[in-house]
């Protein structure tokens, strides 16, 4: 579950390679799955239990309880969306540090690894997409994009040709930084203990019940951020770029907070909406950075021009009749 691209080195954010060729290079070489297993027995265990914590919060739990850990999903998933992909990823956007200080925590009960890997995962995604080097390549089945990359060794193109993908702005940061070198202690406390010790101590919930409700709260949080590797490569439509995997998927929108955006999202990475379209719909992560730039604490939100999009959405998008 830890991703080790530790062997990774650095370099700036470029535009995408779509190497088709080296994609069929590499189905030549036979790679092969090696199974982490201690990987497979973690995440069984963190669906089974979780099964028992959606049981358990629909028919057992307090109210309060479902209130709680519906507070600390939506806090998880704006963690990933406007924080580790929006800001720190694709830098669409700039933030005072108390904003980056909330969305470090809130990226730390998301627990998807500290905010450096998660970054340097997702921009070697965006340079290789489709390829071996891509770690959610797409082109092994919806499984392996989905949560199967987790459960193997790395395609060794993955730490090869992620070495020429930059990663020293986030070096620059010291909040990014701090959670990496407190990432393990960070994690503990923000995904589960915490989540778990609030509903036994404010309103006397099962101590049981609290821990089964925290871990099904992850595994939804998880399951949701990994449709976007999935299902927004797989389904949906191609507006911008039709020789790119990645969909306009408005059911993975609704679900992630607007990140389904997808084939959009590829051609316009800095597009702080994530999206083209406007009046926040199926965008809540856009909402939240308006409503945090309203505040002053985020500012220099980039946009695209919207002739630019137009004149893209002609030369490269699939068309669809009206
Ligand atoms: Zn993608
Ligand atoms: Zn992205």
């Amino acid at each position: 579950m830890v991703l080790d691209l530790s062997e990774i080195a650095t370099l700036k954010f470029e535009k995408p390679i779509n190497d088709k060729a080296s994609t069929k290079e590499s189905c030549k070489t036979g790679y092969e799955w090696k199974i982490v297993w201690r990987n497979v027995i973690i995440f069984a265990y963190i669906h089974l239990a979780a099964l028992f914590g959606l049981y358990v919060l629909f028919f057992r739990a307090k109210y309060q309880s479902a209130i709680w850990f519906t507070v600390v999903g939506v806090a998880g998933g704006l963690g990933i969306t406007a924080g580790a992909h929006r800001l720190w990823a694709h830098r669409s956007y700039k933030a005072k540090w108390p904003l980056r200080f909330i969305l470090m925590i809130f990226q730390t009960i998301a627990f998807q690894d500290d905010i450096y890997q998660w970054v340097r995962d997702h921009r070697v995604h965006h340079k290789f997409t489709d390829t071996d080097a891509d770690p959610y390549n797409v082109r092994r089945g919806f499984f392996f994009s989905h949560i199967g990359w987790l459960l193997v060794r790395k395609h060794p193109d993955v730490a090869d040709k992620g070495a020429i993908v930059d990663c020293s702005d986030l070096k620059q940061d010291p909040i990014v930084i701090f959670q990496k070198k407190w990432y393990l202690n960070l994690m503990w406390l923000c995904c589960f203990i915490i989540p778990t010790l609030v509903p036994w101590l404010a309103w006397n919930e099962s101590l049981s019940y609290s821990w089964h409700c925290a871990v099904c709260r992850y595994c939804i949080n998880l399951n949701i951020t990994w449709l976007v590797n999935s299902a927004a490569h797989m389904w949906g439509m191609k507006p911008y770029e039709k020789s790119f995997s990645s969909t306009n998927n408005a059911t993975v929108s609704l679900l992630t907070f607007g990140e389904g955006w997808h084939n959009y999202h590829h051609v316009f990475p800095w597009d702080y909406k994530a999206a083209e379209l406007g009046n926040y719909r199926l965008n809540f992560t856009t909402a939240f950075i308006d409503f945090c730039a309203y505040l002053g604490l985020a500012y220099d939100l980039k946009t695209v021009p919207a002739d630019t999009i137009k004149k893209r959405a002609s030369r490269s998008g699939e068309t669809y009749e009206q």
